[in-house]
This record gives C-alpha cells, sequence and structure tokens, in this order.
C-alpha cells in the first residue's frame, strides 16, 4: 500500500487547508527519518510515501521547497495553469500577504502563486514533480465546463512552459463526474482525488488514487498514530470491496 499525503496552504489564514511553518517542518523531517518519499509511478515498499502539495501558493516555493532540499524529499505540486505567471519582480512580503478569500482574483498584482520560472527550478532539483490541477481550479462537475481545455489544454501548456512531460492529474475540490475521469485517464498515468485512504497500486482503487488530508496537523505524527492508520486501512478496505 502506498499512502499519499494531500497538503495545501503554508502559514495561511484559511486554517482547515494550512499548516504553520514549523509544524511542516518538523512534519517533513519525521518523514525523512521515517520514510522515503517517492514520485507517483516510482516503485514502492513499505516504507513509502508520497507527498503531494495542491494549488501551486507562492507559500509552497518559500517555505516547503527549502525542506524538501533540507531533508531531501520528493513532492508532487499540482498546478491551475491559468493563475501561473511567467516570472515576477513582486516582493515576497506581498506575494505572502493575501488573504486566501483574495488569492485568485488578485493573481495579477499579487503574484500568489508560483511563476513558471520557479517551478522550472523546482523540478530542475529532482526533488519536484508537476500535476495538472485543471487550467481554472473549477468544479469539474459543475454544467458547462469545458472539460477538454482544464484536461487536456492544461497538460498541454504546462508542458510547453516546463518542457517536462505532465503525468499527474489532481481533481479540483476532489469533484468530478464520469466525463471527467474517463477524460482525464486518456491523458495521465495517474489520477488523483481526496477520500483518506491508500492505494494498492498507482492505479488507485478503480482507478483514482487516493489521499490522506495533511492539512491542520495537531501534530507533526498526527498521521502515523496507529489510530489514525487503523481508520486509513478500514476505509482502503471499504472501497476497495464497493468498487
Ligand atoms: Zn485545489
Amino acid at each position: 500500500m502506498i499512502p499519499i499525503i494531500m497538503y495545501h496552504h503554508i502559514n495561511s489564514d484559511d486554517l482547515p487547508l494550512s499548516n504553520s511553518d514549523s509544524m511542516m517542518d518538523a512534519h517533513l523531517r519525521l518523514i525523512s527519518e521515517r520514510y522515503v518519499t517517492v514520485f507517483p509511478g516510482e516503485e514502492f515498499q513499505s516504507s513509502s510515501i508520497c507527498l503531494t502539495f495542491d494549488d501551486a501558493y507562492y507559500d509552497f516555493y518559500h517555505y516547503v521547497f527549502p525542506l524538501l532540499r533540507k531533508y531531501n524529499l520528493k513532492a508532487l505540486l499540482a498546478v491551475p495553469c491559468a493563475y501561473i505567471l511567467d516570472d515576477t519582480d513582486i516582493a515576497p512580503e506581498k506575494r505572502l500577504s493575501l488573504k486566501h478569500h483574495e488569492i485568485y482574483e488578485n493573481y495579477q498584482t499579487f503574484a500568489p502563486f508560483c511563476t513558471y520560472v520557479e517551478l522550472r527550478e523546482m523540478v530542475q532539483s529532482g526533488h519536484l514533480a508537476i500535476a495538472s490541477h485543471s487550467m481554472n481550479h473549477i468544479n469539474l462537475s459543475d454544467e458547462g465546463v469545458d472539460l477538454e481545455r482544464e484536461i487536456f489544454g492544461s497538460k498541454v501548456i504546462l508542458e510547453e512552459k516546463l518542457g517536462y512531460g505532465v503525468e499527474s492529474f489532481v481533481l479540483p475540490y476532489g469533484k468530478y463526474n464520469d466525463a471527467a475521469v474517463e477524460l482525464a485517464h486518456e491523458h495521465y498515468g495517474y489520477v488523483f482525488r481526496i477520500g483518506n485512504a491508500l492505494n494498492p497500486s498507482w492505479d488507485g482503487i478503480g482507478g483514482l488514487v487516493y489521499r490522506i488530508k495533511g492539512d491542520a496537523l495537531k501534530s507533526p505524527d498526527e498521521l502515523f498514530k496507529p489510530l489514525k492508520q487503523l481508520g486509513f486501512w478500514f476505509k482502503t478496505v471499504v472501497k476497495m470491496i464497493k468498487s
């Protein structure tokens, strides 16, 4: 089984979707002591774990990327293309200053997302793999959504900008319908959702790769406590029986 953890922000006011930088430091240090991080598709063993960060906020580049280097870890970053600028000279303090609800509408004036320059640097470091997180970060099961553009168009842009093959797709909000999943499987090797279960292989369960919520940690080892682990195993078995 491969456990895959999902995180979002660092030091954000959006508390359910954030960890403090000190909590993330302690958590990643613990992971580096107990586990070996893998990218999607890599061979895994009982000590393997996969770390995924959604939305490519600038706080990832600012706080998490230095930790990946410090502890020699790998992570997958899910990027919503439409909000990614090529480069910026806006100061880090300003880029980190927005409240969560202000981020999307101010992406051009505050550059609160990683830039393509930063994404390329992180990919070239060997510590980061990139996933598409759709074009516009919208609910793909909503009516009238241009699935081709959101799912395939985003892959084309990311690959062109980064010079890098994008094999993973992370469903925004974990929301989807059959058409979205079918199209995602046409263009990507790995399609991720949420759901707090483990995965017997990189095909996930019923074709979708499950992730464990890693935001709002109460302690660095919260996810690895026996009772939590038992809960993940229980959900995994139930989902495997249902699929
Ligand atoms: Zn997201």
